[in-house]
């Protein structure tokens, strides 16, 4: 494609395995800015058409080589790069989000597609096993023993309204799911339909170029609620990748739990991400602590998922972190939303704290519409301890200081956290000792574990862990970043004595 940005006019229509399908009715985009489009709304019945088309292609995706599916995802990537300004210009108008970051979602993208693409080449992900027979053992023989693991069949993914590339249409949820064997169908998230669109036409150019079965990938465009939910219950769906609120995560979740076959649900809900500031790293640079958070924090206006908004610090270290973050936090202008919903979510979250016993102001600002701006809010650890409710997320950029009056009230508050995606050390050598007996529970906590640094930011690598106890995600077994997420969509199975000729092309 390339040319121009502008050249790109969405058309509002689904993709449902290589067709481009009207719907009955049409919802109308809300862009930050430029101009709003109509896109079709979905329904059950689309669902149900995409489902069977992703069944009867798995029988063909499920079993091809896995050089092929790697070159799909290779080819996806490169039409996506094709489509980069035309990406950029829509992205930007539907989030708000500034084009640098788009271009960088871009690229993670794009990168993440051929990580999976050299990774399935490999093949180690298959996790070959060979128990050989033993006929002679005795008092019993052994059977001849494979094992290998093996696509699930049809996923269903949802767009991420933070991530309109690398959690959305072709994000690391559909990625892991192409690289496994398994068709994807995506409900796309209705905040940023146009994005989707032309990413879906991206995916549908690949699987064009590259012969695959058409209903290996279908997207089918938001706008009601039922269309998720009718995705998750459909018995063909053998597995759900989600990532947004814990409400609407948990809804679905309870929906895939209460199926006649339940399935596995795949979901990031929620997390505030703590970071812990030992007395020996704030005496020797608290301030910079401090301003380093403040740039975590209100990076992206707030709106990630590993945003740290808890910094558990010792009463006497407590005003200079809290000078030294309110200084640079005053700098940072109102920054536009990704949605109405989620600024008014937002002033919501920002009253509730307010608003807890003993809850003191740092800093306050006015945000209007669809606006963020900085807030950063004091409180001791007793009235952190004893009020659960501070520690639900609040998505945008505000930061709650807990101040503890020593080191076994530190350790109390590491205990009160609940599953989170990532937890903070911030420490020097002399911090070594408090740092152990804080690492074995937030080791229980969360699933990455950072020192002296800022969660925001994600590896998209081999050992990158994305996941938590819940409410960071519903299964903490899994990660949805990083080449091991691949292992969501496979199911191990055993081969017993069965001839060579009939095993798994990747166990010949
Ligand atoms: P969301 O409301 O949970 O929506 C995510 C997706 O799930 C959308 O496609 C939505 O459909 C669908 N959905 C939600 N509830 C549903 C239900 N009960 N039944 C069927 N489908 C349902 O999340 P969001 O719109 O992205 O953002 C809202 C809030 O989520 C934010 O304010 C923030 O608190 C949280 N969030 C958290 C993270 C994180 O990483 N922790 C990331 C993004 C958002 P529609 O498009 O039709 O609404």
């Amino acid at each position: 494609m390339n040319g121009s940005a502008t050249d790109f006019t969405p058309h509002g229509r689904h993709l449902i395995a290589g067709d481009w399908v009207e719907g009955a009715a049409t919802f109308r985009s809300d862009p930050a800015s430029g101009p709003a489009f109509d896109y079709a709304v979905g329904t059950p019945h689309l669902v149900d058409r995409a489902c069977v088309a992703a069944e009867e292609a798995f029988w063909t995706y499920g079993y091809i080589a896995r050089a092929a599916r790697a070159d799909f995802l290779d080819t996806i990537a490169d039409e996506i790069e094709a489509r980069g300004p035309q990406i950029t210009w829509i992205g930007t108008a539907e989030t708000g989000l500034p084009a640098a970051r788009l271009e960088g979602e871009r690229g993670r993208t794009t990168g993440q597609l051929r990580l999976f693409a050299e990774h399935i080449r490999k093949g180690e992900y298959l996790d070959r096993r060979h128990d050989p027979a033993l006929p002679e053992r005795q008092p019993a023989s052994r059977p001849d023993l494979w094992m290998v693991q093996r696509p699930i069949g049809p996923v269903a993914v949802f767009g991420a309204s933070n991530f309109p590339l690398a959690f959305s249409t072709a994000g690391g949820d559909t990625a892991s799911a192409l690289a496994a064997g398994c068709p994807v169908v995506v409900k796309g998230h209705s905040a940023h339909p146009g994005t989707g669109e032309i990413v879906a036409e991206a995916i549908k150019a690949a699987v064009d170029k590259t012969g695959m079965p058409k209903g290996v990938f279908s997207l089918i465009q938001g706008g009601k609620r039922d269309v998720g939910q009718a995705l998750v219950q459909h018995p063909l769906i053998k597995a759900v990748g989600f990532t947004g609120s814990l409400g609407g995560g948990r809804a679905l979740f309870d929906l895939c739990a209460q199926r006649s076959e339940p399935i596995p649900f795949f979901g990031e809900l929620g997390s505030i991400n703590p970071m812990f500031l030992l007395p020996e790293a704030m005496s020797a640079r608290g301030a910079e602590i401090g301003a380093g958070w403040a740039g975590s924090l209100t990076m992206g206006a707030g709106q990630f998922c590993t945003n740290p908004g808890i910094a558990v610090v010792l009463e006497k270290d407590a005003d200079t972190l809290a000078e030294a973050a309110k200084a640079a936090l005053s700098d940072v202008g109102a920054q536009v939303m990704l949605t109405d919903g989620i600024a008014s979510a937002y002033r919501d979250g920002v009253e509730r704290v307010s608003n807890g016993t003993g809850v003191r102001e740092v800093l306050t600002s006015m945000c209007n519409q669809r606006d963020a701006t900085p807030f950063l809010f004091m409180v001791s650890g007793k009235d952190w301890l004893g009020n659960h409710a501070l520690g639900d997320e609040v998505f945008g950029p505000l930061g709650l200081i807990v101040t503890v009056k020593d080191e076994a009230e530190m350790l109390k508050v590491a205990h009160s956290f609940e599953g989170q995606l990532t937890a903070t050390l911030h420490m020097d050598d002399g911090d070594a000792e408090l740092g152990r007996k804080l690492l074995p529970i937030i080791e229980r906590k969360a699933g990455r574990l950072l020192a002296n640094g800022f969660p925001t930011g994600v590896e998209v690598c081999d050992t990158m862990v994305h996941g938590g106890p819940y409410p960071a995600s519903t299964n903490f077994g899994a990660t949805s970043v990083g080449t091991l997420a691949i292992r969501r969509f496979l199911r191990p199975v055993c081969y017993q004595n069965l001839p060579g000729a009939l095993l798994p092309e990747d166990l010949r």
